[in-house]
This record gives structure tokens, sequence and C-alpha cells, in this order.
């Protein structure tokens, strides 16, 4: 069986924070627990000040185990509107990320 993550691609993200909640719903994290998280990050560069979101998964990401079971796609790629995510095998993921620059792949194992 083919290993799965998920492709998370910065340069789109607006920093909505739609999967962080859609996340939270979908396994009822309660309290602390979270999935994924979005972190705000601002550079000064020679001529302005750049703002960067950056999505990150954590301990608690299943890759939306029982929702895939069912057919459906991940709560936080289903839910983002930049379609800054994208769920599937590895090695797929890592072909489409040879076109987008600063992305990254989570693969919990
Ligand atoms: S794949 Fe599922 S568990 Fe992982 S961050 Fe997205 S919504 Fe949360
Ligand atoms: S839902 Fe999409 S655009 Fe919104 S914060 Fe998450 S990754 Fe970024």
């Amino acid at each position: 069986m083919p290993r799965n993550g998920l492709l998370i691609q910065y340069d789109w993200c607006t920093g909505c924070h739609a999967c962080e909640v859609a996340c939270k719903q979908e396994h009822n994290f309660t309290g602390g627990m979270v999935g994924i998280k979005v972190h705000e990050l601002v550079t000064v560069g020679p001529d302005k000040v750049h703002t960067d979101f950056i999505p990150v998964t954590t301990r608690f990401c299943d890759l939306c185990a029982e929702r895939v079971k069912g057919g459906e796609q991940p709560a936080c790629v289903k839910h983002c509107q930049a379609t800054c995510m994208m769920y599937g095998p590895v090695a797929t993921l890592a072909k489409a990320m040879e076109k987008q620059p600063r992305s990254s792949i989570y693969a919990p194992k």
C-alpha cells in the first residue's frame, strides 16, 4: 500500500485558520490539542516587511484516517479555500511539489 501524506504550499496560504478549525471539529480536539497550526512569520527585507503564514502539522495529525476511509478528503484539505493542501501518495505529491515553490510534504508513517 502506498504511503500517503499532505503536500502544503506556503505561498498560497492566506492565514485564514480554516484548516485548524476544520481539524479540531473533525477530531473533537479539546484544549491545546491540534492537528495543524498556522504560524505567522514576519521578516524584514531590504525594501519591505514580509508576512508568511506557515501551516505545520502536529503529532496528532492522523491524515484524517476515518474520513479518508469513507472516501472523503482530509478536513483541512477540503476546507482550505486557497487550495494550499493536497492529499495522496507521497510519490504523487513529490511530483506535484516539483512545480510548487516553498512547499513541504508531511507523511507521518
Ligand atoms: S489531515 Fe486531518 S488530522 Fe491532519 S491536519 Fe488535516 S484535518 Fe488535521
Ligand atoms: S485553510 Fe488554507 S489558507 Fe487558510 S490557513 Fe489553512 S492552509 Fe492557509
